[in-house]
This record gives structure tokens, C-alpha cells and sequence, in this order.
């Protein structure tokens, strides 16, 4: 018998077919909406019994998610705290927006599900993005409450009668569309629920009825289950970030990290989240081992609100760097209903961001303070990480400062303060600006870091695709400190010292031993200078100034505003070390051995570099093989 006819309030003709054609991409989070209702039904009731408002046991909570293939039907049945008929009335037939004409305003501008339904309460009605027909039967926790059904085609019509529901709590029945006959897979239907309701607090049993044995409960109306051994149970109602970190032992927190991403190597170390003011957040946020890949491990953060999975795109809820990390954050405070550009003004969201940092930046602080030598083992994971912090970031960088490290050819590790002491005196040029020297390849560039380390300098090894752009900011930061690579140029002229080393060549000496040189390298973008250097240096050292290697790196990448993109001219300079003995014995021997010495000499630097080549290279052989058989 049909009690009432009615129309939901809704001042427009028929505003589902909007919801449908407009969120049919993200259809499947019918389910979550669905299932979310459930889980604050059920919490609502338990804290009724809490506050001893509620007569009666509480029974068997367990949601059941049932899915029929025959009858094409999905079913989500809560034991929670029900509704009158009065109350389904209030609650599902006004839908909680202040009118269609805004509806119809917004939703253009709206880029997702997510958006629409969250902005004009309609969470509920997410169902008709999937069913022509949905019916509600539902007993309310009252004393001597009558069971109400509702049942709504899909058009503004709905109707209310008596319901056949025996039990406390609802179920709404969706009766599936030809186009969603996807939602009767039950693989499909097991993912859905495997990426929003995992974690939900209340335990959810799923399955086709069967399965889930609708009938719960023995003849005497006591739970046939424990809620620990229910068969089908798919979520883990008590995840780690809900617990109090002293419960919790590590192994705890290595085992959630297997549950989220069972293809990963373990996590170096974490963070637990957890404050209740001035705003709501907990969360486990993990450092992978990063090494120095940057890209491939990105969007791995997941957001939850209140234990429901909201997205993995947490893009502009946590800054950029963090976006590295691992790991669940949950906060009931995060707008998930707001365009993202809302989202980022947010001041819920500026406050959380802030937070994020400065627990990151104190747990790195506190590890690096606590064992100096196993935060030295994990630099290697985290230095790419911090690094970007810290430029990214400014609030991070000032606490950053006491916990980056640089490391040196000898795989020495400091603090900036440290390596400052460090070199300041031998490495300190006469303009009274320190000079850190440093190698992108410690292999290839051996020549020069022996050189280097011969006159008692330091090199620093910078290896990661950002120290570019980290030394960069160092020389921002740091007063009177600048990057060189060591083969920037030749080391007296990279660090000026006021001695320089006396010159031993005659003016007509040097030019001839300039044309010496040029005409056996004979390549103009090798520009010969012939420099008095001392004699432990090299005859012959190529070098290319930073500025200009700095350029070349930057028009590489395509960045920094460069008109020339792509070739940018390669321009080396050729020191000839008119001290050493070797030029001197060049300049006294005559003829094609002249040129053949020289260009020995301009060989051997080439090779020390790497950049002895194809028919040079061969040609270097066979006139070293000669030389030495001839004498
Ligand atoms: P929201 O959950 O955002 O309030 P919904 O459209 O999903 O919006 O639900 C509207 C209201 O209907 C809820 O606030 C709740 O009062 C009621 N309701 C929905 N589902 C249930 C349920 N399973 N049990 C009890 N009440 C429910």
C-alpha cells in the first residue's frame, strides 16, 4: 500500500539526467558514497549507545555490500541508526541545495564527481548515475519505529510506504541501468571497494548474497559471527595512522607499507602524523629509498577522509617536494568539494601544508642529531630529497641548513657550517671569497681532482640531477661562497692567490709556444693560452669556464630563458704550463717533432678529460707506440 506520493523538491524538471551525463566518468564512486553513508550510519548508532540514548544490543555492525546478477541489483546494508519515514523525508527527498538554478550555474564550471556531488550534498543521489531504480528500506533505532521503503525511478517522482525491513538499520538497493552492467563484475565491484573502503572503520562483508549469508544471525537473534571472523571481510578497520604511535612497534609500520605498495622495497624510515588542533590530521607518511630517480615515484600519497579514500592526486594538499613521499594522510579538514585553485588558498590547507614540512624537516633534524652515521648511510636516499626541499621550499631550507649534507671525493660527509671550516683557509681566494670545488664525475675528472687535492684543496661531489640548481642556491644563501668545477680552469686561476708562481718563459718564448701549439692542435674552438703555472701542474690542461658550462647546461635543459636553445658552440681553453719542463723541452726541439710533442701533449690532456675520440684517438696511439719504439 502506498502511503504517499511526492515529488523531490528539486526546482527544475529532471536533474538526473544531468548528474548522469555530467559524472559518468567517475561513475564508480556511487559505491563509495553509498558505503560512507552506511559507515556514519553505523557510527552514529554506536555513539547513541555510548551516551546510553539507544535501548537494545548493538549486534553484528558488519556493511554488507551484495551484489545479484540475475536480478541486477547491488545492495548495501547497514545495522545503523535507521530512518523514520518522517526522516527520509527530510533527509533524501530535500536535497541539501539552495536551488537548481545554482546547480545548473556551477556544475559548468565543475571538473569532477567529486566536485558536484560533495558541493550540493548529493551523495546519496550519486546512485542514479548508475540505477534507473533505487530503493531504500529502512528501520529506524527508535523505540517501536515502523519500517519505511522509498523507492525513486530516477525521475522527481518518489513514493513511501510501509517497508519490510525487520532489523534496525538500511539498505538501499540499486536496480542497475543497461549501461552499468560492469557493476554486476564482481572483480570490478572487489576494486572499487578495494581503493575507497580498505581502510573504513566499521567491517564490510562483500559478495553475492550468499556468500555473505544475508542471515547473520543465529535463531535466538544473536550474531552467528565475531565481527574478527566474519567470512568476506574486505578492510582493515583499524589502519596504523588511526593507532597512537606507542602502540605501535615498527614492524607495524612496515607491514602497512607492504599492504599500500606490496611491489616496493622498504621504506628507510616515517613519520607519524598526528594533531587534533588547530585542525584535524593523522597519517603515516614514509621516505622510499629514492636514489636518485625522481620522476617514476611520484602520486603515491594517498588522502583519506575519516578512513574513506578520497584520491592519490594530492598535488596541491602537500608541497611539491613532499610529493616524494609515501604514505596515507587522513584530515576530515581538507576541502575535497573546491576547485583546485580554491583548494590551494585554503587556509585549512595553507596550516596542513606548513605542518607536513616542519614535521619533516624535525624528523630529519632529529635523525641526523641522533646517529649522525646511519642519516650518513641513508644521504645517498635522502640527499635528492632534502635538496629539493630545500629549494623548493623556503621554510624548509631554513631548517634544512642544519641537517643537508655535501659529501667529498673521499666520500666524506658535511654540514654546511662544517665544510665552510673546513676550506676557508686553503680555498679562500683574494677577494676573500671561498671557493668549493667540485666534480660531476669523480671517475672522469680524477686528473684534476689530483691536482686538487695536491694543493691541498677539497672537491665536493655533485652528482644529482638538481645540484645545478642546489649549488646555485648555496651561492645565494652562503655569503661569499662560489661553485668551480675543477676543471673550470686551471686551479691557480680558479682560486687567486696573490703569489702567483713566477714566470719562467721569455715574451718571445710564449708566442712561440703559443704557435706551436695552435698549429699542431689546429681547432679554432681550442683557445691556447700560455699561462705560468707551477711546475706539479700539468704541461696542458683543457678547461671551460663555469659561467660558460653553467650556460650550456641551462640551454641543455631548455630552461633559464636562453635564446640559443639546443647548440650552444663548445669553447675550451688550452693552458699551456709555460713552467713545466716538458714545454720547455718543446720549445728546444725542431721540426715535425716539435708539432708531434705538442700535439702528444694536447692528446694527453684530451684523454685525461674523456674526450680523446674515434680517429684522434687512434691517431694518439699509433704515435705513442712509435715514440716509444724510436728511442
Ligand atoms: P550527506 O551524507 O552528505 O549528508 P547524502 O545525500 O549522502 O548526503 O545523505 C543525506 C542524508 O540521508 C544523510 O545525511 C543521512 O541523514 C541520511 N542517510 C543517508 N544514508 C543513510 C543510511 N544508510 N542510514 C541512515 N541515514 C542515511
Amino acid at each position: 500500500m502506498v502511503q504517499e506520493k511526492g515529488t523531490i523538491s528539486i526546482h527544475t524538471e529532471n536533474i538526473f539526467p544531468i548528474i548522469k551525463k555530467f559524472l559518468y566518468s567517475d561513475n564508480e564512486i556511487f559505491l563509495r558514497e553509498l558505503v560512507s553513508n552506511a559507515v556514519d550510519a553505523t557510527q552514529k548508532v554506536k555513539r547513541l549507545a555510548a551516551l546510553g540514548q539507544m535501548n537494545g544490543d548493538l549486534g553484528d555492525l558488519t556493511i554488507k555490500v551484495e551484489f545479484d546478477k540475475e536480478a541486477r541489483t547491488i545492495s548495501i546494508t547497514d545495522k545503523g541508526i535507521g530512518m523514520t519515514a518522517e526522516e527520509v523525508k527530510k533527509y533524501i527527498n530535500q536535497i541539501a541545495f539552495s536551488g537548481a538554478t545554482e546547480f545548473m550555474e556551477k556544475f559548468k564550471e565543475a571538473s569532477d564527481a567529486n566536485e558536484i556531488i560533495g558541493r550540493f550534498g548529493l551523495g546519496f543521489y550519486s546512485a542514479f548515475m548508475v540505477a534507473d531504480k533505487v530503493e531504500i528500506q529502512t528501520v529506524s533505532y527508535q523505540e517501536g519505529a515502523t519500517p519505511a521503503r522509498w523507492v525513486c525511478d530516477g525521475s522527481t517522482e518518489f513514493e513511501i510506504s510501509e517497508g519490510s525491513r525487520t532489523e534496525r538499520g538500511t539498505e538501499v538497493i540499486l536496480y542497475l541501468n543497461a549501461e552499468s552492467e560492469e557493476f554486476l563484475e564482481k572483480h570490478r565491484l572487489q576494486s572499487i571497494l578495494d581503493k575507497y573502503a580498505k581502510f573504513l572503520p566499521v567491517p564490510i562483508q562483500f559478495g553475492t548474497k550468499t556468500e555473505t549469508n544475508e542471515d547473520g544471525v543465529d535463531e535466538k537473534g544473536a550474531p552467528k559471527y565475531s565481527t574478527t571472523d566474519v567470512p568476506n571481510i574486505i578492510n582493515n578497520t583499524n589502519p596504523v595512522w588511526t593507532k597512537q604511535p606507542t602502540e605501535l612497534m615498527d614492524e607495524d609500520y612496515l607491514n602497512f607499507y607492504r599492504e599500500l605498495y606490496p611491489m616496493s622495497e622498504d621504506p628507510l624510515f616515517w613519520i607519524h602524523l598526528n594533531v587534533d588542533y588547530p585542525f584535524n590530521l593523522t597519517g603515516v607518511l614514509y621516505f622510499p629509498k629514492l636514489k636518485n630517480d625522481f620522476e617514476i615515484q611520484r602520486n603515491k600519497i594517498k588522502l583519506f577522509s575519516r578512513q574513506v579514500f578520497i584520491t592519490d592526486e594530492v598535488k596541491d594538499i602537500v608541497p611539491e617536494f613532499l610529493m616524494l613521499l609515501h604514505g596515507v594522510i587522513d584530515s576530515p579538514d581538507i576541502p575535497l568539494n573546491v576547485s583546485r585553485s580554491f583548494l590551494q588558498a585554503d587556509s585549512n590547507v595553507k596550516k596542513i601544508n606548513n605542518y607536513i614540512t616542519r614535521k619533516v624537516a624535525d624528523k630529519l633534524h632529529e635523525l641526523f642529531k641522533k646517529d649522525r652515521k646511519s642519516y650518513e648511510e641513508k644521504w645517498e636516499d635522502i640527499g635528492l630529497f632534502v635538496k629539493y626541499g630545500a629549494l623548493s621550499e623556503e621554510k624548509f631550507f631554513e631548517k634544512a641548513k642544519d641537517f643537508v649534507l655535501l659529501t667529498n671525493t673521499s666520500k666524506e660527509h658535511f654540514t654546511l657550517e662544517e665544510y665552510k671550516i673546513r676550506v676557508k683557509d686553503f680555498q679562500t681566494d683574494k677577494n676573500d671569497s671561498t671557493v668549493y670545488l667540485y666534480t660531476v664525475d669523480a671517475e672522469r675528472q680524477d686528473g684534476y681532482i689530483s691536482s686538487a687535492n695536491k694543493k691541498g684543496y677539497d672537491v665536493l661531489v655533485m652528482n644529482s640531477p638538481i645540484d645545478n640548481h642546489f649549488m646555485q642556491h648555496l651561492e645565494m644563501k652562503l655569503e661569499k661562497v662560489s661553485f668551480k668545477r675543477v676543471d673550470a680552469d686551471v686551479l691557480d686561476k680558479i682560486i687567486q692567490k696573490e703569489d702567483a708562481a713566477g714566470h719562467k718563459l721569455t715574451e718571445e718564448e710564449t708566442t712561440r709556444i703559443k704557435e706551436v701549439f695552435d698549429k699542431a692542435i689546429a681547432n679554432p674552438s681550442m683557445k691556447v693560452e700560455v699561462e705560468s703555472l707551477s711546475d706539479e701542474e700539468m704541461p696542458v690542461t683543457i678547461t671551460m669556464e663555469e659561467w660558460m658550462r653553467r650556460m650550456k647546461d641551462m640551454a641543455k635543459m631548455g630552461g633559464g630563458g636562453m635564446q640559443f636553445h639546443g647548440a650552444f658552440p663548445d669553447h675550451y681553453k688550452v693552458s699551456i704550463n709555460g713552467n713545466h719542463s716538458l714545454v720547455q723541452r718543446i720549445l728546444t726541439t725542431e721540426g715535425e717533432m716539435q708539432t708531434a710533442l705538442a700535439r702528444q701533449a694536447f692528446d694527453l690532456a684530451l684523454l685525461s678529460q674523456g674526450m680523446l675520440k674515434g680517429a684522434d684517438l687512434t691517431a694518439f696511439v699509433e704515435r705513442s707506440v712509435q715514440t716509444m719504439s724510436s728511442q
